[in-house]
């Protein structure tokens, strides 16, 4: 069986060329190597500027209490 690349840029599969990006160093295979779409390919999109969950969830915990903070 074989497992899609995953582009560690922009997370998305690669179909066609790719790039060893990090080799895994596992003799068992354990480990695979990790992959990226090669330079300049339309492909890749690049990692998306969305802030994580967590990040968005203190965001909103910390606007709450500083318009508490305020009496607004
Ligand atoms: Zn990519």
């Amino acid at each position: 069986m074989t497992f899609p690349r995953i582009c560690v840029n922009c997370d998305h599969s690669i179909v066609g060329d790719f790039e060893v990006a990090v080799e895994g160093f596992s003799a068992s295979g354990a480990r695979d190597d990790t992959y990226r779409h090669p330079a300049g390919d339309p492909a890749c999109t690049g990692r998306t500027a969305d802030r994580s969950v967590v990040s968005r969830a203190l965001g909103a915990a910390v606007a709450e209490s500083v318009s508490r903070f305020r009496g607004a």
